[in-house]
């Protein structure tokens, strides 16, 4: 291997002390405890061991953490009050619904019945306006922890030329954006691309978010670019269920400058930026300096 290793896990351990060291500074300064929501519907394993672990972060920075565990068979206009009653709660900063949702509930009316400004995930579509806009906005916690962790090992990303594989609304099309904003020259990838490979070996930048176990191949990567890998995907190899990110990680860093891990890399990042995320609603809302270094 060649690259340098882009350690997910070391930098959200200081952002979550940055996050940490404002929480303290809120209680001391302003007598204000920030306090995330968040909402579970149904019993998904993943999903439970997803929230469990936020409430146990949000605690450990020393935020509130309220926790809402519906039933699988919620009707809509009861998860709709639930939101409701923490959009008008004063200790409430951040509200986060677990997604995917069971079917019968609308996932877009649910999204979009959270206040924007407590919006902590960033999918509301007003923070997907403000994002597209170059405004003040939520921004979604994923590609705000790759933004992150791009910024502290390049600097400024001006006038590199980015590649993001996947469009989805959570990943693919923030990221882009979020690029864009840093003044990339951005090409969003799909399973429609002609020649994927090709536009892949031009980028500085290289973010894959497609779901396709080591789908990346070495060969496709410019010599020295950088690599992030979103991608979670389990795999059995050897008789063992194993980690794999949608880039070959053994291949690819061989060619790569500089490239994340999976596990260990974008992962840790994403529940570190939904702290950070939690911290700035909470400042915005009272009319507080926002913490430096945790915003896009
Ligand atoms: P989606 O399934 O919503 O989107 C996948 C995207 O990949 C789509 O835009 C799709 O294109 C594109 N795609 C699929 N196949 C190909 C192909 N052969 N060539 C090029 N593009 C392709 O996934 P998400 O964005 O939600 O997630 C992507 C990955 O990131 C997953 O592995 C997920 O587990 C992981 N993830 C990790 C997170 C973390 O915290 N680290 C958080 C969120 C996601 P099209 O639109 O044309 O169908």
């Amino acid at each position: 291997m060649t690259a340098q290793l882009m350690d997910g896990k070391a930098f959200a351990a200081s952002v979550r002390e940055k996050v940490a060291g404002h929480v303290s500074r809120l209680k001391e300064e302003n007598g204000i405890t920030p306090g995330l929501a968040v909402v579970l519907v149904g019993e998904d394993p993943a999903s439970q061991v997803y929230v469990r672990s936020k409430g146990k972060q949000t605690v450990e920075v020393g935020m509130n953490s309220i926790e809402h565990r519906l039933d699988a068979e919620t009707p809509e206009d009861k998860l709709l009050a639930l939101i409701e009653e923490l959009n008008n709660d004063p200790a409430v900063h951040g509200i986060l619904v677990q997604l995917p949702l069971p079917k019968h509930l609308d996932e877009d009316l649910v999204i979009n019945s959270i206040s924007p400004q407590k919006d902590v995930d960033g999918f509301h579509i007003s923070n997907v306006g403000l994002l597209g806009t170059g405004q003040k906005a939520m921004v979604p916690c994923t590609p705000l922890g790759c933004l992150m962790m791009l910024r502290d090992y390049h600097g400024s990303l001006s006038g590199m030329d980015a590649v993001v594989i996947g469009r989805s609304n959570i990943v693919g099309k923030p990221m882009a954006m979020l690029l864009l904003g840093d003044s990339c020259t951005v090409t969003v990838a799909h399973s429609r691309t002609k020649d994927l490979p090709d536009v892949v070996r031009r980028a500085d930048i290289v973010v894959a978010a497609v779901g396709r176990p080591e789908m990346v191949p070495g060969d496709w990567i410019k010599d020295g670019a950088t690599v992030v890998d979103v991608g979670i995907n389990r795999i059995e190899r050897d008789g063992k269920n194993v980690l794999v990110g949608d880039v070959d990680f053994a291949s690819c860093a061989e060619r790569a400058g500089a490239i994340t891990p999976v596990p260990g890399g974008v992962g840790p990042m994403t529940i570190a930026c939904l702290l950070a995320n939690t911290v700035t609603a909470c400042c915005r809302a009272n009319g507080l300096a926002e913490p430096e270094g945790l915003t896009a």
